[in-house]
């Protein structure tokens, strides 16, 4: 499950930013989860609750951020939204568009105590 992995690494984040700018408690994550993400949003929140224990983040609420997922087509020459990362470009129908946004999980903001 490698929503576990994601959640782990995102709470080292969070500790790390606990310890620069000196706050206990997180109260709200609001987290970024990309369409190409390939992230289960049930299985997020399970890993989140599991992994978050004995950190700053115990007691927080998750807020999931969808992003699109967007893309350029060199063909087309077009900045495009794009549904699944193997789709062709929305404009001009060729195959082969590069992925720019929305293959990612980032924390968006943390609203801490
Ligand atoms: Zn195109």
């Amino acid at each position: 499950m490698h929503e576990l992995t994601l959640c782990q690494s995102l709470l080292r984040i969070i500790e790390q930013e606990a310890e620069r700018q000196a706050f206990s408690a997180v109260r709200v994550v609001w987290l970024e989860v990309g369409d190409f993400a390939a992230v289960e949003e049930g299985a997020l929140r399970f890993a989140f609750d599991v992994a978050r224990r004995g950190t700053p983040a115990a007691n927080a609420r998750l807020e999931i951020v969808p992003v699109d997922g967007e893309a350029w087509c060199p063909h087309c020459q077009c900045r495009v939204v794009v549904g699944r990362q193997y789709d062709a470009c929305p404009e001009c129908g060729h195959f082969g568009v590069h992925i720019r946004a929305g293959d990612t999980l980032r924390i968006k903001a943390l609203e801490v105590e």
